[in-house]
């Protein structure tokens, strides 16, 4: 594996990340993603915010789309979500160094407006891309739009903290930590089945020694999830 040069001078906090963790196939992926041209967010956004953790990792949580203070630092929940979302991890003995963290778009949708299918589409490829070199064996789905892409035609508040075997993995769905900023009584909900975490990663290490999955070629082939939802329950919930 190449050294990083630490010392060197990189084009963004994401991919200065993706040389510390010595992935040469995420800082690509990074590169390519900060110059993409390929929906109108490119036109507002500050910087890309392609996420940030090593790759491998045992466990990635994917958001929705970077908010303010994501578009100016350019690494993902850095504003009062993330540090709900560091809380939690460290209750469970976890950090942002040791999970990879990404988002569903990797770029801020003006005034803070829900990604259009427009703008997930055009981001898809880069999350497969991202989800390939982490390889995690547990995805944390923050929230409704990360969730559509394995769960279809149901909402977030039906299934949280119910994992999901998809292939040789776990997916895990559970609120978005800025739902426990408005709704303050979600903050335990989200604790708990933040606590599941250490229990599920044990079951995931062992579907994982079992071999390559049957199942594994399609695991994370999306699904059309949220256009099988009523509009009104698609808005209703985080
Ligand atoms: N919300 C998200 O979904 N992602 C971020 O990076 C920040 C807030």
């Amino acid at each position: 594996m190449t050294e990083p040069n630490l010392d060197a001078v990189y084009a963004s906090p994401a991919i200065e990340g993706a040389h510390r963790a010595g992935t040469p196939e995420l800082v690509e992926l990074y590169e390519e993603i900060a110059d993409c041209p390929a929906c109108g967010l490119a036109r507002t956004r500050t910087q890309t915010v392609p996420g940030s953790g090593p790759a491998p990792a045992e466990v990635m949580c994917i958001g929705e789309a970077p908010g303010a203070r994501e578009d100016e630092q350019g690494l993902p929940f850095v504003g009062a979500a993330g540090r709900f979302l560091d809380e939690l991890l460290a209750g469970i003995g976890m950090s942002r160094e040791t999970v990879h963290i990404a988002n569903v778009v990797k770029c801020r949708p003006p005034g803070n407006r829900d990604p259009q299918p427009e703008e997930t589409a055009a981001c898809q490829p880069y999350l497969d891309r991202q989800i390939a070199l982490v390889d995690p064996l547990l995805i944390v789905t923050l929230g409704r739009f990360s969730m559509a892409r394995w769960f279809a035609g149901t909402t977030i508040s039906r299934i949280h903290g119910q994992p999901k075997r998809f292939g040789n993995r776990l997916v895990m769905p559970m609120f978005h930590p800025a739902a426990a900023l408005r709704r303050g009584d979600l903050r335990a909900v989200i604790a708990a089945d933040f606590a599941r975490i250490p229990a599920l990663l044990d079951e995931a290490r062992a579907i994982r020694a079992e071999g390559p999955s049957d199942a594994s070629s399609d695991a994370d082939t999306p699904v059309a999830a949220a256009a099988s939802l009523p509009a009104s329950e698609q808005r209703a919930l985080l």
